[in-house]
């Protein structure tokens, strides 16, 4: 089995694992009522998975949004102003301004701070049993309404600003697709995204410069933690599909072998009932793409490039990991990597 990656920069970012408590004053929130459903489209796994591309791809579609990682769109949009993958910063970017204006009257630091405080009290993945059953935790109870409303209003606002029929949330955090499917008014669709756990834990150990802040190295983390994450977060993604969310699984390395293919089967899901049957994929020709910058307020600095991408299995990691860790990793995430056929019948020789 290959790893497969672009040849651009295409690693998954990180993200910050946020654990301070709640502190601030609730802000009078002007959140819309509930309306007509919303088809989400979240995309579940672990980072470094290649959830960016297929964000960017699937953006890139007539009638699909793709907003990138929303879950982060307090910290890193409104109160650190990032750039979005306009081009601009959060606070210049017009789409995300016309959200914040349809969710919430205009984005404040106040909005902002409450978000990122209850996010960090409620979408955690350590918190997933008191999402599935939150009347048993009164005081968790109240946050996670309260933060339901918000992330709804920011979902409802980019529905509305973007027009499209299908959103899709890159967060990939399996909690925030547990938080997802708890809103009423979204109509949640799960694309659980897996790549080979030897090209995750490669691409999270090596040192990658952003070059969305100013150069800044993206987080790392170790093999062994990487292969328990990996099997932690994919185990919670399948639990959406045991609890009957609708849920795709798609190996990334399929995705880049076969763009159109996987993608079809993708949209299929997706924007099933929404799209039409053959959407168009004029941006897709073979093994390469041509994608326009858009709207994704998070995520890989691969969400900044456009132009045209070639998509082509990379097999670093086969020439770079020494064979030890190959093989401490390959023990770490035995059953993962059967489930998911990277090893077993196939013979892989890790
Ligand atoms: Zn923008």
């Amino acid at each position: 089995m290959e790893r497969a990656t672009t040849t651009r920069h295409l690693s998954p970012e990180t993200q910050p694992a946020g654990c301070a408590a709640a502190t601030t004053q609730v802000p009078a929130l002007n959140v819309p009522e509930a309306g007509t459903p919303m088809r989400v489209a979240f995309i579940g796994g672990h980072g470094r998975s290649g959830s960016t591309l297929l964000g960017r791809l699937l953006g890139s579609v007539d009638g699909v949004f793709s907003a990138g990682e929303v879950c982060y769109v307090w910290e890193q949009g409104v109160l650190r102003d990032w750039i979005c993958s306009c081009g601009e910063p959060f606070s210049r970017c017009d789409f995300w301004q016309a959200v914040g204006q349809e969710a919430f009257g205009g984005w404040t630091t106040d909005v902002a701070e409450r978000g990122l405080a209850l996010r960090k009290l409620v979408d955690r993945n350590r918190y997933v049993p008191k999402l599935l059953a939150p009347g048993a935790f009164p005081g968790y109870a109240r946050a996670e309404r309260e933060y339901a409303q918000m992330y709804s209003a920011v979902h409802r606002g980019i529905a509305r600003a973007s027009g499209a029929r299908v959103v899709v949330d890159t967060s990939k955090t399996p909690s925030t697709g547990y938080l997802l499917r708890r809103i009423p008014q979204v109509d949640l669709r799960v694309v659980h995204l897996v790549r080979d756990v030897h090209g995750v834990a490669y691409s999270w150990a090596k040192k990658v410069p952003r070059a969305d802040r100013d150069g800044a190295l993206m987080t790392r983390l170790s093999h062994r933690r990487t292969a328990l994450e990996w099997t932690a977060f994919n185990a919670l993604v399948e639990g959406l599909g045991l609890l009957g969310e609708p849920r795709l699984l798609l190996r990334y390395e399929d995705l880049v072998a076969a763009p159109e293919t996987r993608l079809r089967d993708v949209l299929g899901f997706v924007g099933e009932g929404l799209l039409p049957a053959e959407p168009g994929l004029g941006f897709l020709e073979a093994d390469t793409v041509t994608l326009a910058r858009g709207h994704e307020v998070t995520g890989n600095p691969m969400r900044l490039q456009g132009g045209a991408i070639q998509l082509r299995l990379d097999q670093e990691w086969r020439r770079a990991m020494p064979r030890s860790q190959r093989r401490a990793i390959t023990t770490a995430a035995a059953p993962g990597l059967v489930r998911y056929g990277y090893l077993g019948r196939s013979g892989v020789d890790r």
